[in-house]
């Protein structure tokens, strides 16, 4: 155990996780997808923080325009000034986002973000309903928890809402196993459905949905599944939040947003993690008819400050001029091709659309996950130089989400380095 493991241990609160245990890295520098930690020993990246290292480390753009920021003299004065970076990345976002008429309002991160969606949509219907998905992250603060449908992280008793659950589109194990896309579609409409006709009183503010459910494990539903909720929701004055935290910015490469398999525009969608790649910086755009509609005067310190303004705007640039939807589209159907090829008893599914895919573990010849084999794989990927992350219900999906400018090369070093540690691991199952 480090001595800086000691220290952290010792200061900070236990229930704070932090990969490899005993183990843990502390990373020290990182160039392109590869970062290098205290002993001097380098790892692929293909976590990418948490999708928050989106274009890669050391990007001379964002280096240079954060730094040209800092070199004002002025880190941040006040929101209540105005601040020409965050008008323009705000100008760009709106843009992009397809909602007519949008507003865009900045946070320091994701949580904050789904917190704000949430106050603007209870208090534009009047009503402190809300529907989520089984199976959801949406943050740390009261109101996001209370809408996480994922026991480790949730603390529905607390909640300021009244939540109702829709089920997951889990295709292993539930309602919804084993389901057509086209009967899956059905079976969440009649659902929503029942879920409004018996539980709710009617008068539900919204439903959050991430297009793809992130800490859940990369659990996607059928494209069109939030279409068709829509015209549900459209029946009962029911707003839709699409939370793009970990989607957004071509990360699918088949789209831009994660919605955007859906058929369908949100009202309101929250951002955070890789726009700002690495500096802190989270937002919700949305109609302006919703995002007006906040009780009082509501600002944000350091929301959209210049120095993570001037990140967001460098790497929405980035992304948009080297074509990284394009490049998570190719490489990601690399890693995909080369994932489902593989043939182990342990792997249960493997999913994902553009760069983010998930690998699900399960005892070979049954659906029952298999946390402890998803951990060898994941400490064996780590020996094998490769940072990986894990997510799931029950802890048993390996998760891959790298920056976007991950090369095709890159992508097979990662994959030999998966495929050994997964075939080790099924050996050792069996
Ligand atoms: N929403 C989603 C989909 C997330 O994955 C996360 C974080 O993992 C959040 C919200 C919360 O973001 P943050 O950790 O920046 O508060």
């Amino acid at each position: 155990m480090s001595e800086l493991l000691d220290r952290h241990r010792a200061v900070m609160p236990a229930w704070m996780p932090v990969y490899y245990g005993d183990d843990a890295l502390e990373i020290v520098s990182g160039r392109g997808r590869h970062v290098t930690d205290a002993t001097g020993r380098t790892y692929l990246d293909f976590f990418g923080g948490v999708l928050t290292t989106m274009i890669g480390y050391d990007v001379a753009e964002i280096s240079d325009a954060v730094r040209s920021q800092v070199g004002t003299g002025v880190a941040h004065t006040s929101t209540l000034y105005l601040i020409r970076q965050q008008v323009e990345l705000a100008e760009k976002i709106a843009r992009l986002s397809g909602i007519p008429d949008a507003r865009v309002f900045f946070t320091n991160s994701g949580t904050e973000a789904n917190e704000s969606a949430l106050l603007m949509a209870t208090n534009v219907r009047r009503s402190n309903q809300i529907l989520a998905i089984k199976n959801s992250y949406h943050g740390r603060t009261f109101g996001t928890m209370a809408i996480t449908g994922h026991r480790t992280w949730s603390s529905s008793s607390l909640s300021p809402f009244t939540v109702n659950w829709l089920a997951s589109a889990d295709r292993l194990r539930g309602r919804m196993a084993r389901l057509s896309d086209a009967d899956l579609i059905d079976a969440a409409v009649d659902d929503l459905r029942e879920v409004l006709a018996t539980v709710t009183a009617g008068d539900v503010a919204a439903l959050i949905a991430e297009p793809i459910q992130g800490v859940g494990g990369f659990v996607a539903g059928p494209d069109g599944l939030l279409g068709a909720y829509r015209k549900v929701l459209g029946e009962h004055g029911i707003l839709l939040i699409a939370d793009e935290v970990q989607t957004g910015w071509g990360r699918t490469g088949d789209h831009f947003w994660g919605y955007q398999a859906h058929g369908v525009t949100p009202d309101l969608i929250t951002f955070a993690k890789g726009i700002g790649n690495g500096y802190a910086l989270g937002g919700v755009v949305g109609s302006a008819e919703v995002m007006n509609a906040v009780p009082a005067i509501s600002f944000s310190t350091f929301g959209g400050n210049p120095v993570s303004a001037a990140a967001g705007n460098a790497v929405l640039d980035y992304v948009l001029d080297h074509d990284l939807q394009g490049n998570a589209r190719r490489v990601g159907s690399i890693l995909l091709d080369g994932l489902r090829a593989l043939s182990h008893g342990i792997v249960g599914a493997v999913r994902g659309r553009g760069l983010m895919i998930g690998i699900e573990f399960v005892r070979p010849g049954t659906t029952e996950p298999d946390p402890a084999a998803t951990l060898r794989v994941f400490d064996l990927c780590r020996e094998g130089g490769l940072l990986v992350g894990k997510g799931g219900l029950y802890g048993n999906v390996l998760r891959i989400g790298p920056p976007l400018t991950l090369t095709e090369e890159e992508a097979r070093d990662g994959l030999t380095v998966l495929s050994d540690a997964i075939a080790t691991a099924d050996a050792e199952a069996v």
